[in-house]
């Protein structure tokens, strides 16, 4: 079957149709005119991916459904149903196009290394929670930094009658104030930031009217950091041939559920138990070494309030120092711009 790059939605899997293209003409998939390639060229890789999955009674997803929604390889459902209809003429993963399936159960258990250490840390031991089996796999390294001199920027509501807070008072709360949050125990203060000061409007809940100070922080030092946004392209991870498929997913499915954790808003009403989890795992991220020998300085994750946007939390207050304070109102304009 020719197919063109626009059959895709991965930037990757367009670029080697492009660099490939052995053709002009109407892309048997989709339907757009362009440069055509034969899709049999991308069989291997469709093969070691339909291979991750077998057929579920617990799943209401067809392949189709969960490489679209996990994964986003294809410009469109009835491409995606298409193509991997195509490779599955050629190869027999054990489940039809039309089947309910679920990544291999070997897969499942492994990504719910998670769910057991959770579980294991709220129910059995909090201080000594064994954790021999998500340390095994190194899902965890130190990646992001930042560098000395960068932004970042933190808000907290004015309280009324005042004009805006002041510098020193814009960073942790003393320890004996410290309440626990996602990242950080009660008592041991952790200091929390974003990279714009539009995702601390978010991250501090403002509501129309409401009056911020957001403080721009200066980061001190370069920092070493475990990134919980784990950006990888399949197509290029296969190539590259280092590590199997199969383990991309697994490590992406592990990070993805504790950034999810990690980014849940707190409520009012949770318990205080279930930030326990991700406390541990931030004091587990204490001691992952960089590559200049030090322990990592803090982490990063995506902000569920404000897509695109990113948080940081590092364990030292004292690697940012807040160099300025600014009043702001928030309008319907901040608040419809999500
Ligand atoms: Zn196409």
């Amino acid at each position: 079957m020719k197919i063109c790059g626009d059959c895709f939605l991965d930037e990757e899997l367009r670029s080697e149709v492009n660099a490939n293209a052995d053709a002009d003409g109407v892309c048997e998939a989709c339907g757009s005119s362009g440069k055509l390639m034969d899709f049999c060229e991308f069989q291997s890789f469709f093969e070691a991916l339909l291979s991750l999955f077998s057929i579920s009674s617990k799943s209401d997803k067809t392949i189709a459904n969960i490489i679209q929604d996990e994964w986003h390889l294809f410009k469109e459902m009835a491409v995606a149903t298409k193509l991997l209809s195509e490779a599955m003429a050629k190869f027999n993963p054990g489940y039809s196009i039309n089947d309910k399936v679920d990544y291999t159960i070997d897969i499942q258990e492994r990504v719910a290394v998670w769910d057991r250490l959770k579980t294991s840390v709220k129910e059995n031991s909090r201080f000594f929670t064994n954790m021999d089996e998500f340390a095994k796999y190194n899902y965890l390294t130190a990646g992001k930094s930042l560098y000395a001199g960068q932004q970042l920027y933190r808000s907290r509501v004015t309280p009324v009658g005042q004009k805006k807070i002041k510098c020193e008072k814009m960073g942790c709360p003393p320890k004996e104030l410290a309440i626990a949050g996602r990242a950080n125990p009660v008592g041991i203060p952790y200091l929390y930031l974003s990279d714009s000061a539009k995702t601390t409007y978010f991250e501090v809940r403002a509501v129309y009217l409401d009056k911020l100070s957001v403080g721009t922080f200066r980061i001190e030092r370069d920092l070493t950091l475990i990134d919980f946004v784990y950006d990888v392209n399949l197509f290029l991870s296969y190539n590259d041939g280092g590590v199997p498929l199969k383990e991309i997913v697994i490590k992406k499915k592990v990070i993805d559920a504790i950034s999810a954790d990690l980014s849940r808003p707190l409520r009012r009403y949770d318990s205080e138990i279930e930030y326990v989890p991700t406390q541990l795992i931030c004091e587990y991220c204490k001691d992952i070494p960089g590559a200049d020998g030090s322990t990592a300085d803090g982490i990063t994750f995506e902000s569920s309030l404000h897509k695109g946007g990113r948080n940081y939390v590092l364990f030292d207050e004292a690697a940012a120092k807040c160099i300025r304070v600014e009043s702001h109102e928030i309008t319907r304009i901040d608040i419809d711009r999500k």
